[in-house]
């Protein structure tokens, strides 16, 4: 049985049917996902395994809105090879479909060619791995042949252009393909992509990093994805050692977390290995999860 079941879960946000699926299970050091926090404290939290990783998640979000269904990341894909797969801790392979995406996909009934919006926060390999698709001729093709994709236009250019740093988690097969067949639509900044639902920028784990906010009949849900990538990272300074500006993420998570409990926020985990989304408050020490 998959680490992080289960596949999908579903609930309505506002007059909208939302779907997470789990697009499978990644490990990553435990101290790298914790930053300056020490073992002692986030052990008690999530418990790591002999290799010092915990169990995350790769959590896609699945919206059925009036003009066509749209997707928010895309899990890791199915490109790479067993070395980097045991690195990660990435188990994501798909019983009928190629990976769990698409498993999840076709127990809600849904074809990669449904797919009429395919958004991503950001390029990293387990966001945007399964954006493209490495098919039976062995050539790497949009996923989602209909979808328009889109990203900020300052990630696609971070993306292309890595440093020593930076290299290790964007890899040119996972976006060039989509830029090739002309289906990305860069976005600058904070927009509305259809109605009600919205990009905006939250820097800090990498500098175009971006949330997902959706707003149907007076309720709001926001896909916080690498900004707050487990519940265990509700408190401020609780960010992980892979961002690469970790005060810019303080800033943010200051001012997207105050927003949330003040307007009672849905927020959706991607990362979490069990909890899907939840709405949160301050307890007078930190952001928790809200009781309801
Ligand atoms: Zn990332």
């Amino acid at each position: 049985m998959s680490p992080v079941a289960p596949l999908v879960e579903s609930r309505t946000i506002g007059r909208w049917k939302a779907h997470a699926i789990q697009a499978g299970g990644q490990k990553l050091d435990g101290g790298a996902m914790f930053g300056v926090v020490p073992k002692p404290l986030w052990e008690r939290r999530i418990a790591p395994d002999e290799r010092n990783r915990i169990q995350l998640g790769m959590r896609c979000l699945l919206i059925e809105h009036e003009s066509g269904l749209v997707l928010i990341d895309s899990g890791a894909g199915n490109k790479e090879n067993e070395k980097f797969h045991d690195i990660y801790g990435v188990e994501n392979r798909g019983s009928s479909g190629l990976t769990q995406l698409e498993d999840g996909l076709q127990q809600l009934g849904v074809r990669p060619k449904d797919i009429s919006l395919a958004i991503c926060t950001h390029l990293h390999f387990d966001h945007a791995g399964g954006s493209t698709t490495r098919n039976a001729d062995g050539q790497v093709v949009p996923t989602f042949p209909k979808a328009r994709y889109v990203v900020q236009a300052g990630e696609y250019d971070y993306a292309t252009h890595t440093n020593e740093r930076t290299a290790a988690s964007y890899f040119p097969h996972n976006f060039v393909p989509v830029k090739e067949s002309g289906q990305f639509d860069f976005v600058t900044g904070e927009k509305e992509i259809v109605k009600g639902i919205s990009v905006m920028p939250t820097p800090g784990h990498v500098p175009y990093h971006q949330g997902i906010k959706l707003e149907s009949d007076g309720e709001v849900a926001f896909y916080v994805a690498d900004l707050v990538p487990t519940t265990s990272h509700l408190p401020l300074p609780w960010i992980m050692g892979y961002d690469v500006e970790p005060l810019v993420t303080l800033e943010t998570k200051r001012r997207i977390l105050a927003r949330a409990a003040d307007e009672r926020w849905l927020l959706v985990f991607e990362h979490d290995a069990k909890t899907p989304w939840s709405r949160i408050e301050h307890d007078g020490k930190a952001y928790v999860l809200a009781k309801q």
